[in-house]
Order: structure tokens, then sequence, then C-alpha cells
């Protein structure tokens, strides 16, 4: 499987948020108001101007305050669940770069909310947003203009500590796995998260629950087995009641 991957080494994140002002400022996605929730995470959650966000979960652990970072973003699945889904739907604001394996959506294309709720649910990761007000869809674009000229996504570009990377999908499997078996010495539960179905692998050394709600696919095999059938299927039949 050739094409681009992410590998996000979580145990190198200081949450700088470096990556997530980058993605902003490439992507000229305007600021947002927030309000301060007790928390060092903002804003709240990705949203249809926010592709990137670093995530604080903050925990104690043996009376001891204790933070898991996960810098957030779209996985660029192989085979893409939300992609088939807006398939199934007549929706034709997603579509993916072949020579990447980018997963792009256009949101410039209208798209009902009860449509933008179907593919939103059938999203793993809970990563797609919809904006009421153009009623278009987004998420990350991997950069898609900046890798085309050769160049890193700027997330990647601007992280300070090695926690992103980007190249070709067997480079970074290869340093995955390598960095995996050096932490694996001190973390047993170090482990990658649904590395053989997605282009944005993280390495986390603990329960990915503690991470992130959505940090790892519980099912992963029963999406890729779904998202399979729906290729076959798709000119078939209106598959929708799949998602979710
Ligand atoms: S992570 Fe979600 S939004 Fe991104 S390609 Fe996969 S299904 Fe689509
Ligand atoms: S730029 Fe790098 S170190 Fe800073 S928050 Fe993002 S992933 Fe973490």
């Amino acid at each position: 499987m050739a094409g681009k991957t992410f590998f996000i080494d979580t145990t190198k994140c200081t949450a700088c948020r470096g990556c997530q002002i980058a993605c902003k400022q490439w992507n000229m996605n305007p600021a947002t108001k927030t309000t301060q929730k007790g928390s060092h995470q903002n804003p709240e959650d990705l949203s249809f101007s926010t592709f990137k966000l670093v995530r604080f979960s903050e925990l104690e652990e043996n009376e001891k305050p204790v933070w898991y970072f996960f810098a957030d973003q779209c996985r660029h699945c192989l085979e893409p669940p939300c992609m088939y889904t807006a398939q199934s739907l007549g929706v034709k604001a997603i579509t993916r770069d072949e020579a990447t394996g980018a997963v792009l959506y256009d949101p410039k294309v209208k798209v009902k909310a009860a449509d933008a709720k179907t593919i939103r649910e059938s999203c793993p990761w809970n990563i797609p947003r919809w904006d009421q007000k153009t009623t278009g869809m987004a998420k990350c674009t991997m950069c898609i203009d900046r890798v085309k000229e050769g160049l890193l996504p700027a997330c990647v570009k601007t992280c300070p500590t090695g926690t992103m990377n980007f190249g070709e999908r067997a480079k970074m499997l290869e340093m995955a796995n390598k960095r995996l078996q050096e932490v694996k010495a001190k973390y047993p539960k170090a482990q990658l998260l649904n590395a053989e179905i997605v282009r944005t692998i993280y390495l986390v050394i603990d329960d990915p629950q503690k991470y992130h709600k959505f940090a790892s696919a519980e099912n992963s095999e029963e999406i890729t087995r779904i998202a399979a059938i729906k290729r076959l299927i798709r000119p078939l039949v209106n598959f929708s009641h799949f998602a979710g």
C-alpha cells in the first residue's frame, strides 16, 4: 500500500499547540470565540474551522495529576467509511487523492443536515464537521496543496519535538514499529492505534480511552469489513443503514 502516512508519537508531545495554530494559519481558518471550561484544552472540540486539536485529558492517578496529550485529526482511512457513506447518499463532497491517499472534503458542496449527521456518525474517530451557515463539511486536508509541492503538512513542519512525522507509508510504518519496540520496554501497554487501516498512526503508552474517547476505533475489523461490502455493492443498493 503506497501513498503517504502520518506517524504521531504522543510520547514526545508537550502540548505546545504549535501544530494546531499552524493548521489554522495554513488553511486560513478563522479563530473562534472560546470559553474557559476549566481545562487547558482550547477550543473545546474540532469544528468546521478547526481541523487539528490538541486534546488535554486531565486525570488523577495515585493521587497525582496526570496529563495525556493527543493531537487529534483525520486518520485519512485507507478505506474511508465517510467517503463510502457519502457516495451511498449521493453526496459528492468527499473524494480520495489516489497518489497520496488523502481523503478530501470539498467544503463548497452543500450537504443536508441529516446526510451530514450520517456521514459524521460513519466516522469511527468522530472527525468530520458540518457548518450550519454554509451547509458544507470540512476536516484535515493533509495539506494536500503543500504535499503536492513536496512540502510537509504545516502541523508536521511546525512540531518542534518530533511528535508529528509524515512521509511514505512504508517508511512511517517502519518508524512507528521501531519506536513502539523502544517504548514497550518501559511501557508494556504501548501500542499503535489502528495502524493497518489508517494513514494517521498514533503511538500511545496507555489505554487509548485515557487520551480521548475516540482515540481508537474499537471495532476496526468490522469497520473495514463494512467498507469493503459497501464498495462491492455500491452500484446496486442504497446502504445508508450501514452507517453509524
Ligand atoms: S478519520 Fe473519519 S473523516 Fe477521516 S477519512 Fe476516516 S472516516 Fe473519513
Ligand atoms: S506541535 Fe508537536 S509537541 Fe506541540 S502540541 Fe503539536 S504535536 Fe505536540
